[in-house]
């Protein structure tokens, strides 16, 4: 019986650690993670203003910035998550997002599916028959893969390489897997990118998984680097679903 994902795992990896230079020292008003910092003293370095003329908060200096769209100052602050739990359809949509993102997917050539386990879609959780209907299409899906695997290690036993033959067995059988079927991937994007992916994701017009998805990772990083996202307001919309609007669009 394999495992079925009703929601995503997100989880921090990495996010950015901050060394200020004591021949440059900025004068820091407010509360602030590395992130924040390294923003600030980026943006501060272009007119030599570390003495904080203003004597702003670290974050009331980032929401001037997103106010004025001067959104290059935040690319210098990444964020590495590692996300799980998420469907091969959700990952197709999310890495059409390129600039300022990196990624590095399980790969399903090399990776055994046989306990691969899937991604409920959000729209038929909670009614039992197209739950289960839908649960039986994945394992028949399985199954099948499974058989394939066993076919083509046998119809290609005469490749000496063991690990090859297995990729080879592997990658004709994935064909057989649904969009459903659940896959790990690790992403990393500086705040702008973030920002422009979570409007765009975590809208009322974005597929309901990925959106899902948008919303927990903006959870995560309005408690992470709040100067960054706390733009971001989560509402529950028309459709009984929660979605986010965004305050600065687009810096
Ligand atoms: C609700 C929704 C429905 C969608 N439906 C479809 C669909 O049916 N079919 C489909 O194919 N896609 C679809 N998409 C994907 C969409 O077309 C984009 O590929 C995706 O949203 C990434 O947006 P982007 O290119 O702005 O992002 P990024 O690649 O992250 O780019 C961010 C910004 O950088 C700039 N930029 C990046 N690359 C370039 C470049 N090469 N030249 C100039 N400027 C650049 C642009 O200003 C861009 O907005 C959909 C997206 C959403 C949110």
């Amino acid at each position: 019986m394999p495992e079925f994902f009703s929601a995503p795992r997100v989880t921090l990896l990495a996010q950015p650690a901050f060394s200020a230079p004591a021949h440059l020292p900025v004068e820091w008003q407010g509360e602030s993670t590395d992130g924040e910092r390294l923003t600030e003293f980026a943006g501060r370095l272009c007119y030599m203003s570390q003495h904080n003329p203003a004597k702003r908060a670290t974050r009331d200096y980032i929401e001037n910035i997103k106010k004025q769209g001067h959104g290059s100052v935040l690319e210098h602050a990444t964020y590495s998550l590692l996300l799980e739990g998420v469907s091969r359809s959700l990952t197709h949509e999310l890495v059409r997002h390129r600039a300022g993102f990196a990624y590095s997917q399980l790969s399903q050539r090399y990776v055994d599916e046989s306990q691969a386990a899937f991604v409920v879609p959000p729209a038929i959780i909670g009614d039992e028959a197209l739950e289960g209907a839908w649960r039986a299409q994945m394992e028949a899906a399985q199954a099948a893969y499974v058989a394939l695997v066993e076919q083509l290690m046998a119809r290609y036993g005469w490749v000496a390489d063991r690990v090859h033959r297995r990729k080879m067995a592997r990658e004709a059988a994935r064909g057989v897997l649904p969009n459903s079927t659940e896959t790990k991937i690790v992403v990393t994007a500086n705040a702008r990118a973030w920002r422009t992916m979570l409007e765009l994701r975590s809208s009322e017009g974005a597929e309901m998984e990925i959106r899902r998805a948008a919303i927990a990772i903006l959870r995560l990083l309005q408690a992470t680097a709040p100067g960054f996202f706390a733009d971001f307001e989560v509402y529950e919309a028309e459709d009984r679903r929660e979605a986010a609007r965004i305050s600065y669009h687009k810096v």
